[in-house]
């Protein structure tokens, strides 16, 4: 194996990182550019993973997997699948014969004090605020309002479940690993049922769009610096600081009037 066949195989293992829209033009592009490069010529081609990724990370077009559960149907409907197989899954694993040493009752205990524990340090990791979303004149009515913490709530009691049976399933095959993965795949599921909230819109639940990065961070002290984002129903906009400020350390929503619904593709 030549070096440079080994180079164009690590060029060819990133571009499959990169969208399949621009893969073909951005392979040509490196492999074009590997030409003129004389020295370190693998380095070079491993620094091309780093831009697959940014790429893949930045890709504005519909195949961007976070588009597929903009909907929160979807997004339900896709955990709902999830936990049905799960539980599909750990009743078909479950044995005719009780073979677990453990007495139910203690077992429930100790998969409730692994729930417990994983909320705990889920608390002390990453903040548990979802922002502030302040009423003004353009703001709909409670019941609409309130759809975000019922949605908020679904989401964590599928994920909750895919966990749990999902554990179940793996206790039947491998019980010493199930409490440990059990606390990983909750608080996993926690952070991103957060992190998934703190991206939606509190009007539709559609995930916001069109990130654009407002001032710089020697600003921050008089203006603003951080990331404005919009939903494309025109609902309102999210301002997410880049650092925390005395007087902004949190996300901030804004309702629009609805002259803005006109965004609407
Ligand atoms: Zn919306």
């Amino acid at each position: 194996v030549t070096l440079r066949s080994l180079n164009e195989a690590i060029l060819r293992s990133a571009a499959l990182i990169v969208p399949a829209t621009e893969r073909a033009e951005w392979f040509a592009e490196w492999r074009a550019e590997l030409c003129y490069v004389n020295r370190d010529a693998t380095a070079f081609c491993l620094g091309s993973f780093r831009d697959a990724l940014w790429l893949r990370s930045n890709n504005p077009t519909p195949t961007n997997r976070a588009l597929r559960l903009q909907s929160p149907v979807r997004c339900a409907l896709s955990l709902a699948v999830m936990a049905a197989l799960s539980m599909l899954l750990a009743f078909g694993l479950r044995p005719r014969v009780k073979s677990s040493p453990m007495p139910e009752e203690d077992l429930a205990l100790a998969w409730i004090w692994v729930f417990v524990l994983s909320l705990l340090i889920l608390s002390t990791v990453t903040p548990l605020k979802l922002g502030e979303y302040p009423a003004n004149r353009y703001a709909p009515s409670v019941v609409i309002r309130l759809r975000r913490w019922l949605f908020l709530f679904l989401k964590v009691g599928l994920l909750v479940s895919i966990a749990c049976f999902g554990c179940f399933a793996l206790a039947q095959v491998a019980e010493p690993l199930a409490p440990a993965t059990m606390f990983l795949g909750l608080h996993l599921g926690f952070r991103w049922a957060l992190t998934d909230q703190r991206k939606r819109c509190p009007v539709c639940l559609r995930l916001l769009t069109n990130p654009i990065s407002i001032g710089g961070a020697s600003q921050a002290f008089l203006g603003w610096y951080g990331t404005e984002l919009i939903c494309t129903h025109g609902h309102g906009l999210l301002y997410v600081p880049g650092t925390s400020t005395s007087w902004c350390c949190t996300q901030r929503w804004q309702y629009l009037d609805p002259t803005w619904s006109s965004l609407r593709p």
